[in-house]
Parts: structure tokens; C-alpha cells; sequence
């Protein structure tokens, strides 16, 4: 009987992360093979799907068990995981509940149409077109944040959707600190001498060695094709379907291999290996999962930047590339290969951004939209304010509104409370890169010789193993000794900035 209780949730979750799966395939399919004309019907499949899961999910049937699950709980029967599982889908499951079905399938509408409109209005540069859409998110994001609860401030609870446990109060005093060392230190580098070479990376590479060279650079890391892909794409992402299911991609460009293709797929490889580490047994519940955006970001940031941007990193891989690539690299140094690659200018647009000028396009977007939802600032004064910030942080002029405010997919979407993620995770994966070079001896030198595996295995039975047990703040707190603290990323980037720019 006790048994059954919890067997019994074991199986309800894995009906509805069959579901997940459904979805999560169906949408892969779409960015990869679907044709031009199928996204109206396949978007209308998929909506019908999430709904299913949805309702099942929040259905008087899982809430009855649910609670048998619960009840054995409380009685104390079962081992600490099992309880976690429990409880945790205990809250999913009253949070999910706090959202009436008309106001979520409303809202999913409201975001497709804006979808829509966004595209247009970013053909056109013109925002005024995208603005009562805007205006209407910004409403149903506060209405949102209503249904869900917050202690205070309302951002607080869309936030938490993303990256949960952590409070706007906290989010500004890690981006306060950032933002008044990266401003300066941007405007040293704008006016070092030092001139860096970087009109060989720009040379024509073949897209098959390209893809050639990228499957060993990833398979490198410890990413198994064994229980993972790796596809084209325009926008690379990655997704998985279960930990022996895991798909990562890439774009191509013949004349952008580094930039482009080689470090999208690494950044996507380090997502890849949190999914790939994820434990099997626990799919389909809490445990099975990751736990924030954050640090998923962490991961991929990590293995991008800290690894893969660096000198030892490109120590073994640079002979390689230059063994591939023996005509596009004539007469180029792994320390000018090096230093090309960390090229830092300030730009207009975020995707695009190096290491060191990205957390300002983040922080103040996250900036603005903590003042539209607190209701400090007005949806049709938003391009004014987005330009004056590009104007304060990086001493840039914005041309346009598609190179200014309608850049981003992110609002049209109602992802509001997201963006702060990315920045916490490059500020996660300096501390994590300092916890492990700490904890792992010689990691400097294994990297040098290519030796990942410690490195993965770290990650692993650190971070990825875990799931969603413990809170991005207490998993650093375990990890790092530390809180979450914006002090490794900024020692990280002075140091290796001030030796590249000389400063
Ligand atoms: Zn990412």
C-alpha cells in the first residue's frame, strides 16, 4: 500500500514527462527539418500537447496522487531522495495550480501573436508597431507574477520561474558590484594600444572540415554521441529528450568558423554534458532535472569561455586546427590565435558580445524590466531609455530600433524575468572554474594536454547529479564554499584582459 503511493507518482510523472518528451521532439524537429509551410499546423500540434500536459499535470487525478504520496511521506517512510521528490512536486504542483487555465492558454495566444508582430516590427526597425503588444506583456506578466505570489517585489516572482530562490535585491548587488568594474575597465580596454590581428579568422573554412574539426573538439569534452547529436541549425540550442537522448547544435558559415560555429558548439556541448550527466533512474521527476537556468548556463559559459577561450585550451587544440586548416592559418601563433579570439569591442547587439562587454547588455535590459514591472517606467518610453543606456554603459549611438530594442526574441515570447540568467551563469561558471582549479590538481596542465575527463567528472558529481535538490545559491554554497559572489568573473576578466590589452 505505502509502496503504491509512491510508485504510483513514479508512474504519473513518467506519463507526463513522455508527454515532455513529445513536445521537446516536436519542437527540435521544428528548428531542424520542418519545412517552410508546416510551422502554422506543427505550432498548433504542439500548443494541443502542452495543454495535455498541462492539464495533466494540474488534474484532480495526479492531485489524488499526489497526495497519497504525500501522506507517506509525512508518515516518514521514505528514504531522503524519495521525500525530496515529493515535496518538490508538491510545490511544482501548487505553484502550476496557481495559474487559472483560461489566463495560461490567454497568455500562450497573447505570446503568438506578439511572436508575430515582433518579427515584423524588427523587419521594419520600427518599434511603435511592436508597442501595444509590449504594453499588453507587461500586463499579463504583472498579472502573472499576482496568481504566482511574491514576498516583494513582484519582479521577484517572475524571476523565480528561471533561476529559483534568488530575489531581485540580491540579483542588483551582484550586478551593481559587476556593472562598476565593467564600465571602466571597458572604457581602459576601448583605449589600449594594443592592436589585435584578427582578419585571419574571418578566411574561408570549409564547412565540412569545420564540422569535422567541432565533433572532435566536442567528443573532446567528454560529450557522448553515443546517447547524443549533433545537428545544423540558425539558432543553435540544446535540448534533451532524456540523458541518453541529448541534442545539441550549431550553425555554419564559411567565412565565421571560430566565432560562429566552433564556440556555439562548445557552449551547447556544456549544456549538453549537464543533460548527459543528469541521473537516468530519476527521469521524468524533480531529481532527474536541472535545476535553474543559471546554472545550466553556468556550464555551457564555462566550457566556452573559461576553457575554451583559454591559452592552455588552445595549446593542444591549435596544432590540430592548424593541421585541418593548414591555409587559413599560415604563419598565425597559438598567442595571436589566442588573443583574436578574445577580441573585446563593444557592439550593439547582445549575441554577438565577447566575454567582457555581454553582462551590460544583460544587466541593463534586466534593469528595464524591473522598472516596467514595478511600474517605474512606461512601454512607449522604452527606446529612449534603452538608447541612453547604450549611450551610458557603452559609449555607443544606437542606429535603429532593430539593432536597438527589438533585437531580442525574449519579450515578444513573455519570457520577463529570464534575462538575468545568462549573466548569472557567467558569473556561476567563474566561481565554479575557481572551486575546481582549487579542488583538482594540475587542472591548468591537464587542460593543456587535453585531458577534460577530471575536469567533466567534477562537474558531474558536483553540479549535474543533483538535479534540482538543492538551490542554485546553496549548490555554489556546497560546491565553492562561497555564495554566489560576482568577485571570480571579475578577477577572471581582469586578469586575462589586463595581460591581453596590457592595462
Ligand atoms: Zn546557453
Amino acid at each position: 500500500m505505502e509502496n503504491n503511493a509512491y510508485s504510483g507518482l513514479r508512474k504519473a510523472l513518467l506519463e507526463i514527462a513522455y508527454l515532455g518528451q513529445a513536445s521537446t521532439l516536436l519542437n527540435w524537429d521544428m528548428e531542424i527539418n520542418l519545412p517552410k509551410l508546416g510551422h502554422k499546423a506543427r505550432a498548433e500540434a504542439m500548443g494541443y500537447i502542452a495543454g495535455l500536459n498541462h492539464g495533466k499535470f494540474i488534474s484532480r487525478k495526479f492531485e489524488e496522487i499526489l497526495m497519497r504520496a504525500v501522506e507517506l511521506e509525512k508518515s516518514g517512510n521514505l528514504g531522503s531522495e524519495d521525500s525530496f521528490i515529493v515535496l518538490k512536486t508538491l510545490s511544482d504542483f501548487e505553484k502550476a495550480r496557481r495559474l487559472p487555465s483560461k489566463f495560461v492558454e490567454a497568455s500562450e495566444r497573447l505570446y503568438g501573436e506578439a511572436y508575430e508582430v515582433w518579427v515584423n516590427a524588427r523587419a521594419k526597425s520600427d518599434f511603435s508597431l511592436f508597442e501595444p503588444y509590449l504594453t499588453k506583456i507587461i500586463a499579463t506578466k504583472r498579472q502573472e507574477a499576482e496568481y504566482i505570489g511574491y514576498a516583494n517585489p513582484p519582479y521577484d516572482a517572475l524571476m523565480d520561474n528561471y533561476e529559483p530562490g534568488i530575489t531581485c535585491d540580491a540579483v542588483f548587488e551582484i550586478f551593481d558590484q559587476l556593472k562598476q568594474f565593467l564600465v571602466p575597465f571597458i572604457e581602459k580596454i576601448k583605449h589600449s594600444q594594443v592592436k589585435i590581428d584578427k582578419e585571419f579568422l574571418a578566411r574561408r573554412f570549409p564547412i565540412d572540415k569545420q564540422d569535422e574539426f567541432i565533433r572532435m573538439v566536442v567528443r573532446a569534452m567528454g560529450f557522448d554521441f553515443d546517447r547524443g547529436r549533433l545537428d545544423v541549425t540558425i539558432h543553435p540550442f540544446c535540448t534533451s529528450l532524456h540523458p541518453t537522448d541529448v541534442r545539441i547544435t550549431t550553425r555554419f558559415d564559411e567565412k565565421d568558423f571560430l566565432n560562429q560555429a566552433l564556440m556555439s558548439a562548445i557552449h551547447e556541448a556544456g549544456h549538453g554534458l549537464y543533460d548527459q550527466g543528469l541521473r537516468e533512474e530519476y527521469f521524468g521527476t524533480p531529481l532527474g532535472d536541472a535545476i535553474s537556468l543559471g546554472i545550466h548556463e553556468s556550464q555551457s559559459r564555462m566550457w566556452e569561455n573559461l576553457v575554451g577561450r583559454s591559452l592552455s585550451f588552445w595549446k593542444y587544440f591549435f596544432p590540430k586546427l592548424q593541421k585541418a586548416f593548414p591555409e587559413q592559418l599560415r604563419g598565425v601563433s597559438p598567442e595571436q590565435f589566442y588573443k583574436a579570439i578574445n577580441f573585446v569591442e563593444p557592439g550593439f547587439i547582445r549575441v554577438d558580445a565577447d566575454e567582457v562587454t555581454y553582462n551590460l547588455h544583460v544587466i541593463f535590459r534586466v534593469e528595464m524590466e524591473r522598472d516596467l514591472i514595478e511600474g517605474n517606467l512606461e512601454v512607449k518610453d522604452c527606446p529612449y531609455v534603452w538608447n541612453k543606456k547604450m549611450k551610458e554603459y557603452f559609449g555607443l549611438d544606437v542606429p535603429d530600433d532593430a539593432r536597438g530594442i527589438l533585437q531580442d526574441v525574449h519579450w515578444s515570447g513573455g519570457l520577463v524575468g529570464y534575462y538575468h540568467t545568462y549573466a548569472l551563469g557567467n558569473i556561476y561558471s567563474a566561481q565554479f572554474n575557481h572551486a575546481a582549479h582549487v579542488q583538482i590538481s594540475g587542472l591548468e596542465n591537464k587542460i593543456a594536454k587535453g585531458e577534460f575527463l577530471e575536469l567533466g567528472e567534477w562537474l558531474r558529481k558536483n553540479i549535474h547529479v543533483h538535479g534540482e535538490l538543492y538551490l542554485p545559491e546553496h549548490l555554489i554554497l556546497r560546491v565553492t564554499g562561497e555564495k554566489p559572489s560576482p568577485k571570480y568573473f571579475i578577477d577572471y576578466l581582469n586578469k586575462k584582459y589586463s595581460e591581453i590589452y596590457e592595462l
